[in-house]
């Protein structure tokens, strides 16, 4: 369970951002169901053993990562279930990458829920004005569907995607949209999150980060 800042110590800013992925709620865990479930179905359809769809999944994962480094798209599952087809010789089969990827994410948000010290602190904050946002990485589809899932949509302002602005965090030009959107400067502002390579960018904006 993350440690999350006080309301005491948080109540002077103005806007406070949170991370998504592992700061609202854990991913490892849905991670783990969903990324099980596609590979066995995988798996099972392409007559593979596990460990062999574990290992083209780690492969094309790697691929992916090299190739789009700093893009959203760069944790797309739909590429890795492609690039794992092209390894099979099966790159025609366009609706398996598309079944895949669906296996995956309706197995992740149906794993998928809120650290119960995160929602207590997010309902502390909108009940003391302070307004609420999300700076994250990833598509926007997904992260959309999470905080649908998580039912957290109505406490929040505003929710930034990496995949909206082309870059990903720590780099600048996400947390300077952020603060552009909620018409605030960086020092009445706090980031929350659980990555402190990525997260901890915010500081260059002057706003106070805690690490989860
Ligand atoms: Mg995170």
């Amino acid at each position: 369970m993350p440690t999350f800042p006080s309301i005491k110590e948080l109540q002077g800013f103005k806007v406070v951002f949170f991370d998504l992925d592992n700061t609202i709620y854990p991913y490892e865990p849905a991670h783990k169901a969903a990324l099980n479930s596609a590979l066995t179905k995988f798996a099972f359809h392409y007559d593979l053993d596990m460990d062999t769809a574990n290992n083209l999944y780690r492969e094309a994962r790697k691929i992916i990562n090299q190739r789009l480094h700093g893009q959203a798209a760069s944790h797309s599952r739909l590429l890795y279930f492609k690039e794992m087809l092209t390894a099979l010789n099966h790159n025609t089969q366009f609706s398996d990458a598309l079944q895949f990827e669906k296996i995956y994410w309706q197995e992740f948000l149906t794993e998928m829920i809120v650290f119960p010290e995160a929602l207590k602190l997010i309902k502390q904050l909108n009940k003391r004005g302070i307004v609420l946002g999300i700076i994250t990485d990833l598509t926007a589809q997904i992260q959309l569907q999470k905080m649908k899932k998580l039912k957290l949509e109505t406490y929040f302002s505003h929710i930034i995607t990496s995949e909206e602005i082309g870059v990903e965090k720590p780099h600048s030009a996400i947390f300077r949209h952020a603060l552009n959107l909620f018409e605030v400067d960086g020092d009445q502002c706090a980031m929350i999150g659980d990555n402190i390579k990525t997260d901890q960018g915010a500081e260059n904006l002057g706003m106070k980060f805690y690490l989860v």
